[in-house]
């Protein structure tokens, strides 16, 4: 018996990862809006040892991740990460929809209950009301009985607050004119101390600097200048679409881990970091850009300062870092047209006023209605404008799908239809039936033709295609077997992997899978024990 208990005693501590007594002490998400999963092999030669590659050397890698839905938008994106389910799970079905009491379109997080806090401003506040589904942030608080501390950062407000959950301790997005970090009642009643001074200090050094490439040219300035307006541009206009956009963010975000001490409590915290600027930039000039290009790899040398911070502030051994993209990115149609691939930037007022016209004309003898809203590719119907020429939801989203067929989309899926789970048992049909959601009015999803998109100028994504489906997924840290994993895998993955670890339940209408192929066989690691073979993650010594 002493014998035993002498063994037992002699063992070395467990290094089970475990929400409950914060192992690891900090998890951080870094979710790049618009980053397709090819980025990071085009430019793999390029980036140094210890940014993407310090995920992709010495993470677990899966360069196959693909959404298996349809609207691929941020606001659904972010709540599909989080919640480890689509938007037959969690309801966020698009950035905004129409709401048929306010008559109105109405964003995924806008909540007339809040108020924004740190900008006098009349427009509401924001909150995760919306979300049909808990987050990997809520089950940890659950299961710490709120001593894990949650946070989410973004320049946009629906990628703050759906990643921070319901639970989350606060989220944090930008002012759009301003740059100015704020958030809203829902989290709290005024900006902590330390937010009030990063707005005083740091906003206006980002103005009047020069953006330029490795040779020295200039592909971007900040200067103040007119908006698209006429008025004068805001940060978000001007600094979104430059590097210096993210590197605002990974300064936030430092300030947010130093004040708020996150990774120093007593069980594991969590940071959302999505950064917006790849987004705001690659709309406009697309994937294959040299401005795409330098600020992939101007985000490398952030995301090592980023990571060696991490290492100095909290220790990279008590770290996980998990890397996604909310959505990928169709190709400038233009540069698919030189290749004689088809491809069209279409004009979605004209789209718009061409459905009205078809929708009145069955009826309403001609007579013009506002019947539709388009966010192409999907259609929202004002139920009231329906109501008045007595056509109930089935026949009226029917017509208004045969009309975007009539405007040259290739299919469409109703509301009705996927509410009764009624779509082809095919890969694309499975798409759309995970994309239903009961929130919004009624509405029409049309299906696009590939690389084809809903604006005049620049690239677009939104569609059930490989391009915006195909993001990266990547983790680093302890549990994680180093290496590339080839086999298919979604971002709905991440956080069931994720809980699985921490010991905790996975999100209310996770769905995802345990990414077992990538975890590492577990050891019992002493500092005395670490012999040949262990990778240098699990002898807990690691340098970033
Ligand atoms: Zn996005």
């Amino acid at each position: 018996m002493l014998a035993l208990l002498t063994l037992l005693v002699s063992l070395p501590v467990p290094s089970a990862a475990s929400a409950y007594n914060g192992r690891p002490k900090l998890i951080v998400v870094i979710v790049i809006d618009q980053f397709r999963g090819d980025y990071l092999e085009r430019y793999r030669d390029q980036f140094g040892d210890s940014g993407f590659r310090f995920l992709l050397d010495h993470g677990a890698y899966f360069p196959n991740c693909n959404y298996n839905y349809a609207n691929t938008r941020t606001a659904p994106g972010h709540a599909s990460l989080f919640t480890g389910a689509y938007s037959n799970g969690h309801g966020i079905v698009a950035n905004e929809w129409w709401d048929q009491k306010k008559k109105k379109m109405v964003t995924s997080v806008e909540d007339d209950d809040t108020k924004l806090i740190g900008v006098a401003s009349d427009k509401a506040g924001a909150s995760p009301h919306n979300l049909l589904a808990d987050t990997l942030g809520d089950e940890l608080k659950l299961a710490t009985q709120g001593k894990s501390r949650v946070f989410g950062v973004s320049l946009k407000d629906r990628a703050a607050v759906l990643p921070a959950g319901f639970a989350g301790d606060a989220a944090y997005w930008i002012d759009l004119k301003s740059g100015a970090w704020v958030t809203s009642t829902y989290y709290r009643t005024e900006l902590p101390h330390w937010v009030q001074d990063f707005n005083s200090n740091q906003p206006p050094k980002y103005w009047d600097r020069d953006w330029k490439d490795a040779q020295g040219t200039l592909l971007r300035s900040t200067a103040h200048r007119k908006g698209k307006d006429g008025s004068e541009a805001g940060f978000y206009e001007v600094i979104g679409p430059t590097s210096f956009g993210n590197e605002y963010e990974f300064e936030f975000a430092q300030q947010l881990i130093l004040y708020e001490n996150v990774g120093r409590g007593p069980a594991t915290d969590l940071l959302s970091i999505s950064l917006s600027p790849n987004d705001i930039l690659g709309h406009q000039v697309g994937p294959d850009s040299p401005e795409m290009k330098q600020m992939a790899l101007d985000l490398d040398r952030e995301l090592a300062e980023f990571i060696n911070f991490l290492g100095h502030q909290i220790g990279l051994a008590d770290v996980w870092i998990a890397l996604s993209a909310d959505h990928g990115v169709a190709s400038l149609p233009d540069q698919v047209k030189s290749l004689h691939i088809p491809a069209a930037n279409l004009d979605s007022p004209k789209l718009e006023a061409q459905i009205n016209g078809a929708i009145a004309a069955k009826f309403s003898a001609g007579h013009p209605a506002a019947y539709v809203k388009l966010d192409y590719p999907m259609a929202w119907l004002d139920q009231d404008a329906f109501a008045a020429v007595h056509v109930h939801e089935h026949d009226a989203e029917s017509a208004v799908g045969e009309a975007l067929k009539q405007a040259g989309l290739r299919d469409y899926y109703t509301k009705s239809q996927l509410a009764e789970g009624k779509a082809p048992d095919t890969p694309l049909g499975r798409k759309y039936l995970n994309s239903y959601s009961p929130e919004g009015s009624w509405y029409v999803m049309g299906v696009p033709d590939f690389y084809t998109v809903g604006s005049n100028k620049g690239t677009d994504h939104a569609s059930p295609y490989n391009y915006d489906t195909h993001v990266p997924l990547a983790f680093y840290g302890l549990p994680f077997q180093a290496g590339t994993y080839r086999a298919s895998v979604e971002p709905i993955d991440m956080v069931a992997t994720l809980a699985s670890l921490l010991g905790i339940n996975a999100p209310t209408h996770s769905v995802g899978r345990v990414l077992t192929e990538a975890l590492a066989p577990p050891h019992r690691v002493s500092s005395s024990s670490v012999g040949p073979g262990m990778s240098p993650a699990a002898s807990g010594e690691l340098k970033p």
